[in-house]
Protein backbone atom coordinates (compact mmCIF):
# COMPACT_ATOMS: atom_id res chain seq x y z
CA UNK A 1 0.00 0.00 0.00
CA UNK A 2 2.93 2.28 0.97
CA UNK A 3 4.60 1.62 -2.40
CA UNK A 4 1.65 3.05 -4.42
CA UNK A 5 1.34 5.99 -1.92
CA UNK A 6 4.73 6.62 -2.51
CA UNK A 7 5.10 6.45 -6.67
CA UNK A 8 1.87 7.17 -7.90
CA UNK A 9 0.83 11.22 -8.41
CA UNK A 10 -2.85 12.15 -5.76
CA UNK A 11 -4.21 13.64 -9.08
CA UNK A 12 -4.08 10.14 -10.16
CA UNK A 13 -4.67 8.30 -6.89
CA UNK A 14 -8.44 10.53 -7.15
CA UNK A 15 -9.17 9.58 -10.56
CA UNK A 16 -11.69 6.57 -11.08
CA UNK A 17 -10.39 4.65 -14.63
CA UNK A 18 -13.04 5.65 -17.30
CA UNK A 19 -15.42 2.72 -17.22
CA UNK A 20 -16.65 1.06 -19.84
CA UNK A 21 -19.39 -1.98 -19.69
CA UNK A 22 -19.36 -5.36 -21.16
CA UNK A 23 -21.77 -4.84 -23.67
CA UNK A 24 -22.02 -8.41 -25.19
CA UNK A 25 -25.34 -9.53 -26.27
CA UNK A 26 -26.96 -6.04 -26.00
CA UNK A 27 -28.36 -3.73 -28.42
CA UNK A 28 -25.36 -1.13 -27.94
CA UNK A 29 -26.56 2.40 -28.24
CA UNK A 30 -24.77 3.86 -25.20
CA UNK A 31 -21.28 5.12 -27.26
CA UNK A 32 -22.00 6.97 -30.25
CA UNK A 33 -21.03 4.50 -32.27
CA UNK A 34 -22.15 4.19 -36.23
CA UNK A 35 -24.23 1.08 -36.17
CA UNK A 36 -23.51 0.39 -40.09
CA UNK A 37 -20.55 -2.57 -41.18
CA UNK A 38 -18.88 -2.50 -44.56
CA UNK A 39 -20.48 -4.36 -47.30
CA UNK A 40 -19.05 -7.29 -48.47
CA UNK A 41 -17.20 -5.83 -51.51
CA UNK A 42 -15.78 -3.01 -49.54
CA UNK A 43 -14.51 -5.47 -46.64
CA UNK A 44 -12.88 -7.62 -49.21
CA UNK A 45 -11.14 -4.67 -51.00
CA UNK A 46 -10.03 -3.12 -47.62
CA UNK A 47 -8.30 -6.92 -46.29
CA UNK A 48 -6.82 -6.74 -49.77
CA UNK A 49 -5.26 -3.30 -49.36
CA UNK A 50 -4.43 -4.27 -45.61
CA UNK A 51 -2.63 -7.40 -46.60
CA UNK A 52 0.10 -5.70 -48.22
CA UNK A 53 0.97 -3.23 -45.38
CA UNK A 54 4.48 -3.91 -44.55
CA UNK A 55 4.13 -4.73 -40.46
CA UNK A 56 7.69 -4.72 -40.29
CA UNK A 57 8.45 -1.14 -40.88
CA UNK A 58 7.76 1.91 -38.34
CA UNK A 59 5.09 4.20 -40.27
CA UNK A 60 6.39 6.85 -41.88
CA UNK A 61 5.99 10.11 -39.51
CA UNK A 62 5.09 12.93 -41.81
CA UNK A 63 1.78 10.80 -42.72
CA UNK A 64 1.95 12.79 -46.03
CA UNK A 65 -0.53 10.34 -47.84
CA UNK A 66 -3.10 10.47 -44.98
CA UNK A 67 -2.91 14.39 -43.81
CA UNK A 68 -3.34 15.25 -48.11
CA UNK A 69 -6.68 13.20 -47.97
CA UNK A 70 -8.00 14.02 -44.57
CA UNK A 71 -7.14 18.04 -45.77
CA UNK A 72 -8.97 17.35 -49.50
CA UNK A 73 -11.79 14.95 -47.73
CA UNK A 74 -12.76 17.48 -45.05
CA UNK A 75 -12.57 20.75 -45.62
CA UNK A 76 -9.50 22.08 -44.24
CA UNK A 77 -8.97 25.47 -45.75
CA UNK A 78 -6.27 25.56 -48.31
CA UNK A 79 -2.50 26.10 -46.40
CA UNK A 80 -3.45 24.86 -42.89
CA UNK A 81 -2.26 21.50 -41.91
CA UNK A 82 -3.43 18.89 -39.44
CA UNK A 83 -1.91 16.97 -36.34
CA UNK A 84 -3.00 13.41 -36.06
CA UNK A 85 -4.16 11.56 -32.82
CA UNK A 86 -5.16 8.31 -31.96
CA UNK A 87 -8.30 9.54 -31.41
CA UNK A 88 -8.87 13.03 -30.65
CA UNK A 89 -8.94 11.54 -26.73
CA UNK A 90 -4.79 11.61 -27.61
CA UNK A 91 -5.08 14.76 -29.02
CA UNK A 92 -6.55 16.08 -26.08
CA UNK A 93 -3.76 15.03 -24.10
CA UNK A 94 -1.05 16.00 -26.58
CA UNK A 95 -2.57 19.65 -26.04
CA UNK A 96 -2.87 19.33 -22.49
CA UNK A 97 1.19 18.36 -21.89
CA UNK A 98 2.18 21.12 -24.08
CA UNK A 99 0.00 23.77 -21.67
CA UNK A 100 0.86 22.34 -18.44
CA UNK A 101 2.40 25.42 -16.91
CA UNK A 102 2.14 25.65 -13.34
CA UNK A 103 -0.89 27.12 -12.33
CA UNK A 104 -2.27 26.65 -16.05
CA UNK A 105 -5.70 26.27 -16.20
CA UNK A 106 -8.69 24.54 -18.27
CA UNK A 107 -11.81 25.30 -18.72
CA UNK A 108 -15.28 23.72 -20.60
CA UNK A 109 -19.03 24.16 -20.53
CA UNK A 110 -20.13 21.37 -17.91
CA UNK A 111 -21.83 19.10 -18.08
CA UNK A 112 -18.92 17.88 -20.98
CA UNK A 113 -16.64 15.32 -22.19
CA UNK A 114 -15.44 13.97 -19.18
CA UNK A 115 -11.55 13.85 -20.66
CA UNK A 116 -11.65 17.25 -20.74
CA UNK A 117 -11.47 17.59 -16.68
CA UNK A 118 -9.86 14.24 -16.56
CA UNK A 119 -6.60 15.11 -19.06
CA UNK A 120 -6.47 18.23 -17.76
CA UNK A 121 -6.02 16.33 -14.32
CA UNK A 122 -3.67 14.03 -15.21
CA UNK A 123 -1.50 16.90 -16.85
CA UNK A 124 -1.37 18.51 -13.33
CA UNK A 125 -3.90 21.35 -14.57
CA UNK A 126 -6.63 23.11 -13.16
CA UNK A 127 -9.96 22.27 -14.59
CA UNK A 128 -12.58 25.17 -14.21
CA UNK A 129 -16.03 23.65 -15.54
CA UNK A 130 -18.69 26.43 -15.85
CA UNK A 131 -22.44 24.98 -16.14
CA UNK A 132 -24.38 25.33 -18.48
CA UNK A 133 -28.31 26.99 -18.39
CA UNK A 134 -30.93 24.64 -17.07
CA UNK A 135 -32.24 24.30 -20.83
CA UNK A 136 -28.79 22.82 -21.39
CA UNK A 137 -27.90 25.56 -23.62
CA UNK A 138 -24.56 28.10 -23.02
CA UNK A 139 -24.43 30.61 -20.48
CA UNK A 140 -22.52 33.21 -22.11
CA UNK A 141 -22.24 35.65 -19.32
CA UNK A 142 -21.10 33.18 -16.90
CA UNK A 143 -18.49 31.47 -19.86
CA UNK A 144 -17.51 35.30 -20.00
CA UNK A 145 -17.16 36.11 -16.77
CA UNK A 146 -14.57 32.24 -15.73
CA UNK A 147 -12.69 33.30 -18.55
CA UNK A 148 -11.93 36.88 -17.12
CA UNK A 149 -11.45 35.38 -14.08
CA UNK A 150 -9.19 32.56 -14.89
CA UNK A 151 -7.54 32.98 -17.94
CA UNK A 152 -7.54 29.55 -19.21
CA UNK A 153 -4.87 28.49 -21.43
CA UNK A 154 -7.05 25.59 -22.95
CA UNK A 155 -10.96 26.44 -23.46
CA UNK A 156 -12.57 23.62 -24.84
CA UNK A 157 -16.32 24.03 -26.51
CA UNK A 158 -17.85 20.94 -27.91
CA UNK A 159 -19.48 21.71 -31.09
CA UNK A 160 -22.22 20.10 -30.40
CA UNK A 161 -21.56 19.77 -27.05
CA UNK A 162 -21.33 15.84 -25.29
CA UNK A 163 -23.19 14.50 -23.80
CA UNK A 164 -26.33 16.99 -23.76
CA UNK A 165 -26.33 17.15 -28.22
CA UNK A 166 -26.32 21.26 -27.83
CA UNK A 167 -25.42 23.55 -30.42
CA UNK A 168 -23.91 26.33 -29.25
CA UNK A 169 -24.71 29.88 -30.82
CA UNK A 170 -22.05 31.06 -33.30
CA UNK A 171 -22.21 34.22 -31.52
CA UNK A 172 -21.36 33.00 -28.30
CA UNK A 173 -18.68 30.76 -29.52
CA UNK A 174 -16.95 34.04 -31.53
CA UNK A 175 -17.32 36.19 -28.30
CA UNK A 176 -15.32 33.50 -26.16
CA UNK A 177 -12.84 33.18 -28.85
CA UNK A 178 -12.16 36.83 -29.01
CA UNK A 179 -12.31 37.05 -24.88
CA UNK A 180 -9.88 34.59 -24.38
CA UNK A 181 -7.47 36.53 -27.22
CA UNK A 182 -3.86 35.68 -27.03
CA UNK A 183 -3.90 34.28 -23.07
CA UNK A 184 -5.45 31.03 -24.39
CA UNK A 185 -6.08 28.46 -27.27
CA UNK A 186 -10.04 27.83 -27.76
CA UNK A 187 -10.46 24.17 -29.06
CA UNK A 188 -13.90 23.70 -30.84
CA UNK A 189 -14.04 20.01 -30.90
CA UNK A 190 -16.47 18.93 -33.46
CA UNK A 191 -16.51 15.23 -32.93
CA UNK A 192 -20.07 15.36 -33.97
CA UNK A 193 -19.65 17.80 -37.03
CA UNK A 194 -20.70 14.64 -39.35
CA UNK A 195 -24.37 15.24 -37.93
CA UNK A 196 -24.36 18.86 -36.97
CA UNK A 197 -23.26 19.95 -40.64
CA UNK A 198 -21.90 23.01 -39.27
CA UNK A 199 -18.34 23.76 -38.55
CA UNK A 200 -15.63 26.24 -37.06
CA UNK A 201 -13.19 24.80 -39.91
CA UNK A 202 -13.25 27.42 -42.49
CA UNK A 203 -13.08 30.19 -40.23
CA UNK A 204 -9.99 29.27 -39.26
CA UNK A 205 -8.07 32.33 -40.44
CA UNK A 206 -10.08 34.89 -38.51
CA UNK A 207 -9.07 33.31 -35.29
CA UNK A 208 -5.24 33.28 -34.06
CA UNK A 209 -6.33 31.21 -31.08
CA UNK A 210 -8.97 28.60 -32.88
CA UNK A 211 -8.37 24.94 -33.33
CA UNK A 212 -10.57 22.40 -34.47
CA UNK A 213 -10.20 19.21 -33.65
CA UNK A 214 -12.50 16.23 -35.19
CA UNK A 215 -12.61 12.45 -35.50
CA UNK A 216 -13.44 9.67 -38.16
CA UNK A 217 -15.03 7.94 -34.54
CA UNK A 218 -18.93 9.08 -35.27
CA UNK A 219 -18.66 8.48 -38.78
CA UNK A 220 -18.06 5.03 -38.51
CA UNK A 221 -14.56 4.22 -38.13
CA UNK A 222 -14.63 4.27 -34.37
CA UNK A 223 -12.53 0.88 -34.45
CA UNK A 224 -9.32 2.67 -36.17
CA UNK A 225 -8.44 5.33 -33.44
CA UNK A 226 -7.99 8.49 -35.93
CA UNK A 227 -8.30 12.22 -34.73
CA UNK A 228 -7.41 15.16 -36.49
CA UNK A 229 -7.07 18.88 -35.71
CA UNK A 230 -6.08 22.51 -37.65
CA UNK A 231 -5.05 25.52 -36.99
CA UNK A 232 -2.38 28.12 -37.42
CA UNK A 233 1.14 26.73 -38.21
CA UNK A 234 2.58 28.16 -35.37
CA UNK A 235 0.56 26.01 -32.95
CA UNK A 236 0.44 22.96 -35.14
CA UNK A 237 4.25 23.31 -34.76
CA UNK A 238 4.51 23.29 -31.14
CA UNK A 239 1.91 20.11 -30.64
CA UNK A 240 4.38 18.11 -33.02
CA UNK A 241 6.79 18.16 -30.60
CA UNK A 242 4.93 16.58 -28.32
CA UNK A 243 3.17 13.48 -30.42
CA UNK A 244 4.63 10.73 -30.06
CA UNK A 245 6.24 9.96 -33.56
CA UNK A 246 4.80 6.84 -35.01
CA UNK A 247 1.52 7.48 -32.91
CA UNK A 248 -0.81 6.73 -36.28
CA UNK A 249 -0.10 2.69 -36.84
CA UNK A 250 0.30 1.49 -40.21
CA UNK A 251 -2.90 -0.43 -40.12
CA UNK A 252 -5.06 3.19 -38.96
CA UNK A 253 -3.04 4.40 -41.34
CA UNK A 254 -4.08 2.26 -44.36
CA UNK A 255 -7.42 1.76 -43.55
CA UNK A 256 -8.45 5.48 -43.55
CA UNK A 257 -6.31 6.33 -46.30
CA UNK A 258 -8.89 3.53 -48.00
CA UNK A 259 -11.60 4.75 -46.33
CA UNK A 260 -11.28 7.84 -47.72
CA UNK A 261 -11.72 6.87 -51.43
CA UNK A 262 -15.45 5.77 -49.71
CA UNK A 263 -16.23 8.23 -48.04
CA UNK A 264 -19.33 8.79 -49.81
CA UNK A 265 -20.55 5.80 -48.13
CA UNK A 266 -20.15 7.02 -44.44
CA UNK A 267 -21.40 10.67 -45.68
CA UNK A 268 -24.41 8.87 -46.76
CA UNK A 269 -24.57 6.70 -43.27
CA UNK A 270 -24.51 10.03 -41.45
CA UNK A 271 -27.51 11.27 -43.70
CA UNK A 272 -29.28 8.56 -42.64
CA UNK A 273 -28.65 8.95 -38.93
CA UNK A 274 -29.46 12.48 -39.13
CA UNK A 275 -32.99 11.31 -41.00
CA UNK A 276 -33.12 8.49 -37.59
CA UNK A 277 -32.54 11.26 -35.24
CA UNK A 278 -35.56 12.82 -36.33
CA UNK A 279 -37.69 10.18 -36.40
CA UNK A 280 -36.68 9.18 -32.84
CA UNK A 281 -36.98 12.59 -31.12
CA UNK A 282 -40.39 12.83 -32.48
CA UNK A 283 -41.56 8.85 -31.25
CA UNK A 284 -40.36 9.62 -28.22
CA UNK A 285 -41.78 13.04 -27.48
CA UNK A 286 -44.92 11.15 -28.08
CA UNK A 287 -44.06 9.28 -24.53
CA UNK A 288 -45.51 10.10 -21.21
CA UNK A 289 -43.62 11.88 -19.44
CA UNK A 290 -40.24 11.91 -21.64
CA UNK A 291 -38.73 15.75 -22.13
CA UNK A 292 -36.02 14.93 -25.86
CA UNK A 293 -33.81 17.85 -25.77
CA UNK A 294 -32.54 19.44 -28.78
CA UNK A 295 -29.47 17.39 -30.59
CA UNK A 296 -27.58 18.33 -33.80
CA UNK A 297 -25.56 15.17 -33.17
CA UNK A 298 -26.19 11.32 -33.24
CA UNK A 299 -27.27 11.11 -29.83
CA UNK A 300 -30.42 11.90 -27.54
CA UNK A 301 -30.46 13.19 -24.30
CA UNK A 302 -34.10 12.66 -22.76
CA UNK A 303 -35.23 13.31 -18.85
CA UNK A 304 -37.70 10.60 -17.56
CA UNK A 305 -39.21 9.86 -14.14
CA UNK A 306 -37.26 7.61 -12.49
CA UNK A 307 -34.55 7.47 -15.14
CA UNK A 308 -32.06 4.45 -12.70
CA UNK A 309 -35.19 2.47 -13.01
CA UNK A 310 -36.05 3.05 -16.85
CA UNK A 311 -32.12 2.13 -17.39
CA UNK A 312 -32.43 -1.12 -15.30
CA UNK A 313 -35.51 -1.82 -17.40
CA UNK A 314 -34.03 -1.10 -20.31
CA UNK A 315 -30.94 -3.33 -19.41
CA UNK A 316 -32.90 -6.06 -18.39
CA UNK A 317 -34.39 -5.95 -21.97
CA UNK A 318 -31.17 -6.21 -23.31
CA UNK A 319 -30.79 -2.45 -24.36
CA UNK A 320 -27.73 -0.61 -23.16
CA UNK A 321 -28.24 3.32 -23.00
CA UNK A 322 -25.97 5.84 -21.12
CA UNK A 323 -26.87 6.47 -17.58
CA UNK A 324 -25.82 10.08 -17.21
CA UNK A 325 -28.35 11.45 -14.28
CA UNK A 326 -25.24 11.08 -11.95
CA UNK A 327 -22.53 13.20 -14.25
CA UNK A 328 -24.18 16.44 -12.87
CA UNK A 329 -26.93 18.22 -11.25
CA UNK A 330 -28.20 19.52 -14.55
CA UNK A 331 -28.55 15.58 -15.91
CA UNK A 332 -30.76 14.92 -13.48
CA UNK A 333 -33.32 11.95 -14.58
CA UNK A 334 -31.41 12.03 -18.00
CA UNK A 335 -30.58 9.23 -20.22
CA UNK A 336 -28.64 9.43 -23.74
CA UNK A 337 -29.38 7.49 -26.69
CA UNK A 338 -27.13 6.68 -29.79
CA UNK A 339 -29.52 6.89 -32.59
CA UNK A 340 -28.86 3.68 -34.65
CA UNK A 341 -30.81 1.74 -37.49
CA UNK A 342 -34.38 1.87 -38.34
CA UNK A 343 -34.32 -2.06 -35.97
CA UNK A 344 -32.56 -1.05 -33.85
CA UNK A 345 -33.94 1.95 -32.73
CA UNK A 346 -37.07 0.56 -32.80
CA UNK A 347 -36.19 -2.41 -30.27
CA UNK A 348 -35.33 0.52 -27.98
CA UNK A 349 -38.45 2.30 -28.61
CA UNK A 350 -40.29 -0.53 -27.22
CA UNK A 351 -38.09 -1.27 -24.72
CA UNK A 352 -38.65 2.32 -23.44
CA UNK A 353 -42.58 2.16 -23.76
CA UNK A 354 -42.56 -0.71 -21.56
CA UNK A 355 -39.75 0.80 -19.24
CA UNK A 356 -41.74 3.86 -18.14
N1 LIG B 1 -14.85 14.73 -28.28
C1 LIG B 1 -16.12 14.49 -27.92
C2 LIG B 1 -17.04 15.62 -27.71
C3 LIG B 1 -16.54 13.16 -27.76
O1 LIG B 1 -17.80 12.92 -27.38
C4 LIG B 1 -15.64 12.10 -27.99
C5 LIG B 1 -16.02 10.63 -27.84
N2 LIG B 1 -17.03 10.30 -27.03
C6 LIG B 1 -14.33 12.41 -28.33
C7 LIG B 1 -13.97 13.73 -28.48
C8 LIG B 1 -13.28 11.34 -28.50
O2 LIG B 1 -13.35 10.72 -29.70
P1 LIG B 1 -12.22 9.74 -30.23
O3 LIG B 1 -11.15 9.61 -29.16
O4 LIG B 1 -12.91 8.46 -30.51
O5 LIG B 1 -11.67 10.38 -31.45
Amino acid sequence: MSLIANIIRPEVLALSAYHVPDSSGFVKLDAMENPYTLSSDLQRALAERLAQVALNRYPVPSYTGLKNAIRQQFGIPENYDVVLGNGSDELISMVSVACAKPGAKVLAPVPGFVMYAMSAHLAGMDFVGVPLCADLTLDKAAMLAAIAEHRPAITYLAYPNNPTGTLFEVADIEAILRAVGDTGIVIVDEAYQPFAQTSFMPRLAEFDNLLVMRTVSKLGLAGIRLGYMSGSKALLDELEKVRPPYNINVLTEAAAEFMLQHVDILDDQAAQLREQRSALAAAMRQLPGVIVFPSAANFLLIRVPQAEQVFANLLKQKILVKNVGKMHALLENCLRITVSTPQENALFLDALSASL
